[in-house]
C-alpha cells in the first residue's frame, strides 16, 4: 500500500506530513526532481494554472506546498515527498492547495460591510471553486441588523451563501462551524478590523498563540510568512489568511468576468443579446436594470469589469 499523506506546514524547507490512513505525524523532504515539471495543456496537474498560462509556461517549478496530497517514502529514517496529487486549486497568500471552503469575515458595523471586499472575495472563491461562508461578527453594534440582513439575504437566496451573525464580544456558539468544516480544508479571510482574531480565538486558540510567537521571533508584524498552517479542527483543517483581497483578480479578459456571477446568468435569457450580454453598455439589456438584482452588485461587476479591461491593456 502507498503511503498517503497530508501536508500541514511547510518551515525552512521541511514539511510535516499527516499519514491519511494513520494520522501519524512525519517530517519530511522533498525531492529535488519537483523543481522542474512539465506542465502542458493536456497536464491534469495544476489544472488551473495550466489553463490560464497554456501556451505561455511548459516547464513550472513545481514545489509541494501545503494542502498538497502526497505520497512519501521512508528510507534510513528519513522521509521523503516523492509524489504530489493533481491539486483541485490552490491559492497564493497564502500558499495552500487544495482548498474546499472559505470562511469570508465580515462586521455588522466598525467597520461597516465593503460590498465591494465581498463581492471580490466571493468572486475569487468562484474562479478557484472554493465554496463561500459569511460570518457577520459585531452583530450587537448594529441597531439597524434587519436592513443589513435584508441586503445579505440576497446573497443567501440568489448565491446559496449560508450566513452566520454572531457576537464576538460575547462567547459564540460555534456548533454551526462543524458541518462546514469536516473533511475539509477551509480557509479564513477578512475584512480588517472585523474581529477576525477573536473569532479564531473562539474556535482555535492556538492559532493565534502560534502567530503572536512567530511574530514575536521574527520581531515583525503579523503574518510575515506567506506559508500557511493547517489546523486540525472539528475534523477538518482550517488556515488563517492574511485576506486574499489584495490579489489581482486571476482573469484574462473582462468577459470572463460574467462566468462568475450565477445571480446574472438566468436573467440574460431576456438580454437582447442573451448569454452573449456582458450587461455593461449593451441595448435591451436586462441585468442592468434589474430590480432583482442587489445594486451594489451590479456596480460593483461593472467597477472589476472595467479594472480587468484596463488593466489588459497595460501590457
Ligand atoms: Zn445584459
Amino acid at each position: 500500500m502507498k503511503n498517503k499523506a497530508i501536508i500541514t506546514s511547510l518551515n525552512a524547507g521541511i514539511y510535516k506530513l499527516v499519514d491519511k490512513n494513520t494520522n501519524v505525524e512525519y517530517q519530511a523532504y522533498a525531492k529535488g526532481f519537483f523543481r522542474y515539471q512539465k506542465v502542458d495543456e493536456k497536464s491534469e496537474f495544476n489544472i488551473n494554472i495550466t489553463n490560464k498560462n497554456k501556451k505561455d509556461i511548459k516547464i513550472l517549478k513545481i514545489s509541494p506546498k501545503v494542502g498538497d496530497i502526497v505520497e512519501y517514502e521512508i528510507s534510513n529514517d528519513k522521509c521523503f515527498i516523492v509524489k504530489i496529487y493533481p491539486r483541485k486549486n490552490e491559492i497564493l497568500r497564502p500558499d495552500v492547495s487544495n482548498v474546499d471552503n472559505a470562511i469570508l469575515i465580515f462586521s455588522a458595523k466598525e467597520p461597516d460591510i465593503s460590498f465591494m471586499l465581498l463581492d471580490k472575495m466571493i468572486l475569487l472563491c468562484y474562479i478557484e471553486n472554493i465554496k463561500p461562508f459569511l460570518v457577520i461578527t459585531k452583530k450587537d453594534l448594529d441597531s439597524n441588523l434587519n436592513i443589513l440582513k435584508d441586503k445579505l439575504n440576497y446573497y443567501n437566496k440568489y448565491l446559496n451563501i449560508d450566513i452566520y451573525y454572531v457576537n464576538n464580544l460575547k462567547e459564540f456558539d460555534n456548533s454551526f462551524l462543524d458541518s462546514i468544516i469536516k473533511d475539509k480544508i477551509t480557509i479564513l479571510a477578512g475584512q480588517s478590523g472585523v474581529g477576525k482574531s477573536s473569532f479564531i480565538n473562539n474556535i482555535y486558540p492556538m492559532i493565534n498563540i502560534k502567530t503572536q510567537e512567530i511574530s514575536k521571533a521574527l520581531g515583525r508584524g503579523k503574518h510575515t510568512t506567506r506559508n500557511a498552517d493547517l489546523y486540525y479542527i472539528k475534523g477538518g483543517y482550517i488556515a488563517d489568511t492574511p485576506g486574499f483581497s489584495s490579489i489581482s483578480i486571476p482573469l484574462k479578459s473582462e468577459k470572463e468576468l460574467i462566468n462568475y456571477y450565477p445571480d446574472f446568468i438566468e436573467l440574460s435569457r431576456d438580454c437582447k443579446f442573451g448569454y452573449k450580454c456582458f450587461h455593461i453598455l449593451e441595448p435591451n439589456c436586462n441585468v442592468s436594470n434589474n430590480l432583482d438584482i442587489l445594486k451594489s452588485r451590479y456596480i460593483n461587476y461593472t467597477k472589476l469589469y472595467d479594472e480587468i479591461k484596463s488593466r489588459k491593456k497595460i501590457y
